[in-house]
């Protein structure tokens, strides 16, 4: 097979753990993706509550993907103004990429189980395929009616080699770890140091991310 593929993971990434580097590592594998972006949201539309900066965000990525190859940080929805829309991003990157390559939007079930909230979401495989993934508790199975329909539609056991159009699901070991209970945790005074890549950790605490910095926790 020619035609190249490119996945693509968006998220709040706040902060990156390694559920996500478990989700881009079998999704690079299970799907056969030369290159796998990572991409930051900026202005997330759908989450209140952020709490590190785009830019804080983005460089833990970048520390998060060091030596992981064909996995990428792409700052592109940080560096565009306005909220961001994948609708946008998928336009974005079909018009880099061209009309051949297979582009791959990755997404956990509770993404997928989302999807009817998304800006066009009827559009977005014309620009992609998507691939989905369970994630721990949240089902693949009795997912509301419109997506339960477009899956239906355009659901197929594996990628065709065509560059979009197609929702396929893969499967990988649960990796039980949310952003939301991570920062939950620092928040707590604990350092939940298996959940995240060391350097990530160690960039979280010399900025004093997520409560880290708090009086009281430092050189006991
Ligand atoms: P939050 O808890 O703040 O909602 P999150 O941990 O869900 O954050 P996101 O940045 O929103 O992280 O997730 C980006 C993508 O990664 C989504 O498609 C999500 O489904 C997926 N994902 C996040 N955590 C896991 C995990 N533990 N296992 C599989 N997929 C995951």
């Amino acid at each position: 097979m020619s035609r190249p593929r490119l996945g693509l993971l968006g998220g709040t990434f706040d902060p990156v753990h390694i559920g996500h580097l478990a989700l881009a590592r079998t999704a690079r594998a299970a799907l056969h993706l030369d290159a796998l972006r990572l991409i930051p949201t900026g202005a997330s539309w759908q989450k209140s509550g952020v709490v590190a900066s785009p830019a804080q965000r983005l460089a833990m990525l970048q520390l998060a993907l060091a030596g992981e190859p064909g996995l990428i940080a792409d700052p592109r929805e940080i560096e565009r103004a306005g909220p961001s829309y994948t609708i946008d991003t998928l336009a974005e990157l079909r018009a880099e990429v061209g009309p051949d390559t297979s582009l791959v939007l990755i997404l956990g079930s509770d993404q997928l189980r989302n999807l009817a909230t998304w800006r066009r979401w009827q559009e977005l495989t014309d620009y992609a395929h998507i691939a989905c993934t369970q994630r721990e508790q949240v089902p693949l199975s009795d997912l509301p009616a419109e997506v339960e329909a477009l899956v239906s539609r355009v659901g197929c056991e594996t990628l065709p080699d065509a560059p979009a159009g197609s929702i396929v699901l893969f499967s990988m070991p649960p990796v039980p770890v949310s952003a939301t209970a991570l920062r939950a945790a620092f928040r707590r005074g604990e350092r939940p140091a298996e959940l995240v890549p060391p350097a990530v950790l160690d960039y979280i605490e010399r900025q004093n991310l997520y409560g880290t910095g708090s009086a009281g926790s430092v050189n006991d």
